[in-house]
């Protein structure tokens, strides 16, 4: 894969958050490509299949899982979710500087432990009680569902050690600026720019 592609994860909790942030940042570059995973969950309203996630049947996911057709793939919250390696050369296909991955944090393990230079970003909610009632206040999930969620929520958490930034997702506006923000570093970086340089003075050598 192109060494200057930027590979950003994004993870949290769930109900922190993130994809009302990826959403915002998707729509402010356009040249970053989402990856769209597939899951065992079922559609919640308005999810539209290809676009939020492929929703396959778990006999379809498993014989993928035996396929090795995912980069990374995990259980969570009772269902699986998984990152193909073709949704990945699709990305990459399309001519996108980078790919946003909203995964979990074992997903983001197994894509840093592929790729060193990976960047994570993890989403924390202001409060527990916040988190809470964002779960509610989403009214996709039945009550169980927000009950597992919530509860999984402390050992997410327990991870965020593993990711390179962490933003506090309490005023909105706000942590969408920090997000952009932390793209347009990362897009900064030398290792990412030494194309752009060496193009320059190839061509000022031609001159
Ligand atoms: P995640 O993808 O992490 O599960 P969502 O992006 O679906 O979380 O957000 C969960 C709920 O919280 C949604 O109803 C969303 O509109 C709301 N929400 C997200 N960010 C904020 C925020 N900063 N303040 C208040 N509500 C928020
Ligand atoms: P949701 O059901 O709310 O859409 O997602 C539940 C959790 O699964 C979230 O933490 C989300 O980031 C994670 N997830 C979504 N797609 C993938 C994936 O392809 N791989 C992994 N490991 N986790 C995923």
């Amino acid at each position: 894969m192109d060494e200057d592609l930027l590979l950003l994860i994004i993870s949290s909790p769930s109900g922190a958050g993130k994809t009302t942030l990826t959403r915002d940042l998707l729509e402010r570059h356009p040249a970053l490509a989402f990856s769209v995973s597939h899951t065992t969950r079922k559609p919640r309203d308005g999810e539209v299949s290809g676009r939020d996630y492929h929703f396959v049947d778990r006999a379809t996911f498993d014989s993928l899982v035996e396929r090795k057709a995912f980069a990374e793939w995990a259980e969570v919250h009772g269902n699986r979710y998984g990152t193909a390696l073709s949704e990945i050369e699709r990305c990459r296909d399309e001519g996108k500087r980078g790919i946003v991955f909203d995964i979990d944090y074992q997903g983001a393990a197994q894509i840093k432990a592929a790729r060193s230079d990976a960047v994570g970003v993890f989403v924390l909610p202001p409060s527990m009680g916040e988190l809470k009632e964002r779960l509610q206040r989403r009214a996709s999930d039945d009550a169980d569902t927000i009950e597992r969620r919530f509860k999984n929520a402390k050992r997410e958490i327990e991870h965020y050690g593993e990711f390179d930034y962490v933003i506090v997702n309490d005023d909105l506006e706000q942590a969408k600026a920090r997000l952009n923000a932390i793209v347009l570093a990362e897009q900064s970086r030398r290792e990412r720019m030494a194309g752009r340089a060496k193009d320059l003075l190839q061509a000022s050598r031609d001159d």
